[in-house]
């Protein structure tokens, strides 16, 4: 974990694995405060807060969460007493998208040698993706804490005079994506509207409002944009990342088309530039959320961890690369 300055007042904490779970943090170093998604456990909670330390003279007044996933909000408890922002359907959905009890047991069972082996035997992903979280991440004493402001489409802040933009773009990740601009310092924090160097993942929301997200970015022309996974990077990474998606998506339509289900296809589509960044059969995700676009499903329709985690496993497999997430 490192941190960086990205501009005068507003710096970013990156968890350089690049993995799942490996989620960044950002810090508004004004106004007494504000810290931007709190990582996936304490103790890497933490570690954030010990090196924000370094230039914030103690725990900030605020926290926002950028959506609800369980990366970005599993440290909250550590902010005794701060105020915690989110968009409205990200507080709501938290409780259930973000329930620490799953991902506990889960790692338990990997754990045990009688469960691990059935595991292995009904839900090998599953089994994988625990056995990695389980090298970086220890869940335990997690308990969620909520946020305690909410708002709908746009929440403005004003630290000492420097004006903080939260804006609602939900839902191309997840239901309650914000991202977070401070105008004044050229810096937009993404949350997990992007990925960068890394296959994004998407789990409530559509390729059209991804799409024109990544465009309002892209319009705001901030100089830094820190990414919710990956490295700090310029609008260059936000266009690359538009690139993917409208690719996965004509990728997918052609697959579609012939006939295959969107395992094989997420079996065939050349990766092309994409094959270099991090977890590349994460890939299936996005091919699966294009299928159910193309079926005029809901874009909210819940997806089963623990087979779309095989998926992946599968997918690398059939690929012969590295099994990662
Ligand atoms: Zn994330």
């Amino acid at each position: 974990m490192k941190m960086e300055q990205v501009s005068a007042n507003c710096f970013a904490v990156l968890n350089e694995k690049n993995l799942v779970c490996d989620a960044n943090s950002g810090l508004i170093n004004l106004g007494g405060g504000v810290v931007i998604d709190t990582q996936s456990d304490l103790a890497h909670a933490r570690q954030m807060i010990e090196i924000f330390g370094k230039v914030w003279p103690g725990i900030p007044k605020r926290v926002i969460n950028t959506h609800e996933d369980a990366d970005h909000v599993w440290g909250n408890q550590l902010f005794k007493g701060a105020e915690i922002i989110a968009q409205r359907r990200a507080a709501e959905r938290m409780k259930h998208v973000a329930d620490p009890q799953e991902t506990q047991q889960l790692l338990k069972a990997a754990n045990g040698s009688l469960s691990s082996l059935l595991l292995k035997m009904l839900h090998p992903g599953a089994l994988a993706i625990a056995k990695q979280l389980a090298r970086d991440y220890n869940f335990d004493g997690i308990e969620l804490a909520l946020p305690t402001t909410v708002f709908d489409e746009r929440c403005e802040l004003n630290l000492d005079g420097t004006p903080v933009h939260l804006i609602f773009v939900g839902p191309c990740h997840q239901a309650g994506d914000t991202i977070v601009h401070v105008p004044e310092e050229g810096v937009l924090f993404a949350g997990d509207v992007l990925f960068r160097l890394c296959t994004p993942m998407g789990w409530t929301g559509t390729y059209a409002k991804w799409i024109e997200t990544l465009d309002l970015i892209i319009s705001l022309q901030p100089k830094i944009v820190v990414p919710g996974h990956g490295p700090v990077c310029g609008l260059d990474a936000v266009a690359q990342m538009k690139a993917y998606l409208e690719y996965m998506r004509s990728e997918s339509k052609r697959c579609f088309e012939k006939g295959l289900t969107s395992l094989q296809a997420s079996e065939q589509i050349d990766l092309g530039p994409y094959g270099t960044w991090r977890a590349p059969a994460r890939l299936y995700l996005n091919v699966e959320r294009a299928y159910r676009e193309f079926r005029h499903e809901p874009s909210d329709k819940p997806w089963d961890s623990a087979k779309s985690f095989d998926a992946i496993y599968r997918v690398a497999k059939a690929r012969g690369i590295e099994v990662e997430f």
